[in-house]
């Protein structure tokens, strides 16, 4: 069946594949096309486009920012972006920096609960400039600490587990106008992540929309049936786009694979015409 996939993390982010190693997976998928939407950095575009060219794959430009919401995170996708706009550049560098200032406040308290690990080390393994949990998941299985990425969120990662420390985020109608300014479509990346039920999530997708939002991501890995039914009833109330995709990462959410997530994921290749032409408009 042909299927797009409009979410996928590299090793230029948090995922534990090269681009064109992500692209060889769509393509044994019968992905015929998909968005690199990278957490807070571009640089995996061109070699994704590349590969595309080769593979016959549509790539579309993407990113994922991460917004505050109260105490928890909503995050917005940008699709068809101009990746290489220079404001934006500055904007998503500013995002890695607090990165950077956040992830050594991990690493102390994971120190002090008697893990051997150091900055130094998770930055070598994440060997890219947005290193964020789920690289410090990987070094605490690979040093034997935790048998699995879950088990370190769980245990240790995770909001209000004893290693968590918040970071600074842009408010999501931020994060959407620098999506805006670069010229890309703002989408709400796993809506069920806002813990709302159907008419909170309504009405906040409704404010979202007044404050620059395009999309919402409504086909996801996780979703069941009827959740996936009801996200596409609210898209449908609100005049929302309708996308998505696996949110593969690779090693960190082994049960996820790209185009078909746990298995029972088709996003429809007729999503992203509009998607495109909201883009162009
Ligand atoms: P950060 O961007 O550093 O705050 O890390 C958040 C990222 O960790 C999310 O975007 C997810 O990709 C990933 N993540 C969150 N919870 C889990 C989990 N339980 N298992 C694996 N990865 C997770
Ligand atoms: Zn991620
Ligand atoms: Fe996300
Ligand atoms: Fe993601």
């Amino acid at each position: 069946m042909s299927r797009i996939d409009l979410h996928l993390h590299t090793t230029h982010s948090d995922g534990s594949l090269p681009p064109a190693a992500v692209l060889a997976l769509a393509h044994k998928a019968g992905v015929t096309a998909l968005a690199i939407t990278d957490h807070d950095i571009t640089t995996g575009i061109p070699e994704a486009l590349q590969a595309g060219a080769s593979l016959g794959i549509e790539v579309i430009p993407g990113v994922e920012i991460s917004s505050r919401f109260g105490e928890s995170e909503l995050h917005i996708l940008g699709y068809f972006l101009d990746w290489q706009d220079p404001a934006l550049h500055a904007r998503l560098a500013g995002l890695r920096a607090s990165r950077h200032s956040r992830n050594p406040q991990i690493i102390e308290r994971l120190r002090a609960m008697g893990q051997d690990i150091t900055y130094d080390e998770v930055r070598e393994l994440a060997g890219t400039e947005s290193v964020g949990r789920p690289h410090i998941a990987r070094v605490l299985m690979n040093k034997g600490y935790v048998k699995s990425a879950k088990e370190a969120f769980d245990r240790f990662l995770a909001q209000g587990k004893p290693a968590y420390v918040p970071r600074e985020l842009p408010d999501p109608a931020e994060a959407m106008a620098w999506i805006r300014a670069a010229k890309g479509v703002p989408v709400l990346a796993h809506p069920l992540w806002a813990k709302q039920n159907g008419e909170g999530l309504f009405a906040l997708c409704g404010r979202l929309k007044t404050e620059g939002l395009g999309g919402m991501e409504v086909h996801y890995s996780t979703h069941n049936p009827k959740q996936t039914a009801e996200l596409l009833d609210i898209a449908k109330r609100l005049d929302l786009l309708v996308t998505g995709g696996s949110d593969f990462h690779g090693l960190t959410k082994p049960d996820i694979e790209v185009g078909v997530g746990r298995g029972g994921l088709t996003v429809p290749t007729k999503l992203l015409e509009p998607l495109k032409h909201a883009a162009s408009a």
